[in-house]
């Protein structure tokens, strides 16, 4: 049986190269590099690259690309809809400088827009253009792009709607985020999610929480139940990335985290 990879997203308040560096010293197999600023901002990755290169090499790890979760893809207001999408490939360019092949965008939208059949629709179609943008750009540099579901509920993080947006751009991938998952639809939520877009699954976030904030906590100091969690990735096969993307007060907690989701992993 294969065992997916673990990451750890990198700290963009935190001195790069020391993030990576850390995330060797903590044992796990890859590191997502958060690329926003201010520390991860594409200008101070370019600025270091040779030695984010090195750090990564040395340590044997390998690295994806995580994006801050406020890009405003399906934004009404065209200029900065386009405005976003002009980031989205800064960061993709990034990405191909650092040798990054991976990389995601959430499915984030703000205002009172999702609320409205006619204003939500609007929002969906802009998503489908920019993705098919995004994906076509990073097709051409070799860097892959995949979609992480929202949490919020005026974001655009119903199952429906995620897979709306992944269905009409050829190459997208899904990233999940379990967190958010439970807390749009408890564990038939997160179930549904794994049922419905695992053949197009690439990455997947594990953090607890309680059904209504988005916490981050470490694994089992919330109500999810991942036990169930991990016997659906493994019976449909998966064993790419996770990330315990927990946002504990210090970076212990990711590795506490992963070692309780490797023994769920193994067990029989
Ligand atoms: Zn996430």
């Amino acid at each position: 049986m294969a065992i997916p990879k673990f990451g750890r997203l990198t700290n963009p308040m935190e001195n790069i190269l020391e993030e990576i560096d850390l995330t060797a010293k903590l044992g796990f197999d890859f590191v997502e590099i958060g690329i926003e600023g201010p520390g991860g901002d594409p200008k101070v990755l370019i600025r270091n690259k040779n030695k984010i290169l090195r750090v990564i090499r040395d340590n044997n790890l390998f690295a994806i690309g995580h994006t801050s979760w406020w890009f405003e893809l399906g934004s009404t207001y065209e200029s900065v809809r386009r405005g976003w999408v002009e980031e989205g490939k800064r960061i993709i360019m990034t990405s191909k400088e650092l040798e990054i092949n991976l990389i995601n965008f959430h499915t984030h939208s703000i205002g009172l827009f999702m609320d409205i059949p006619s204003a939500r629709k609007e929002v969906l179609d802009n998503y489908v253009k920019s993705m098919k943008e995004l994906v076509d750009y990073g097709k051409s540099l070799g860097v892959k792009v995949m979609l992480e579901n929202a949490a919020e509920r005026r974001e655009i993080c119903d199952l429906a709607d995620v897979k709306h947006i992944i269905d009409r751009v050829r190459g997208l991938g899904f990233h999940l985020d379990v967190g958010h998952a439970y807390i749009q639809g408890g564990m038939k939520g997160v179930m549904d999610y794994i049922r419905v877009l695992s053949p197009k699954l690439w990455h997947v976030h594990m953090h607890d929480n309680h059904g209504y904030e988005d916490e981050h906590l470490p694994i089992g100091s919330g109500k999810i139940q991942f036990g169930k969690i991990v016997s659906a990735l493994k019976k449909i096969g998966y064993d790419k990335t996770i990330t315990p993307e927990v946002f504990g007060k210090t970076p212990g907690s990711a590795q506490r985290s992963m070692k309780k989701l490797k023994k769920l992993w193994v067990r029989k």
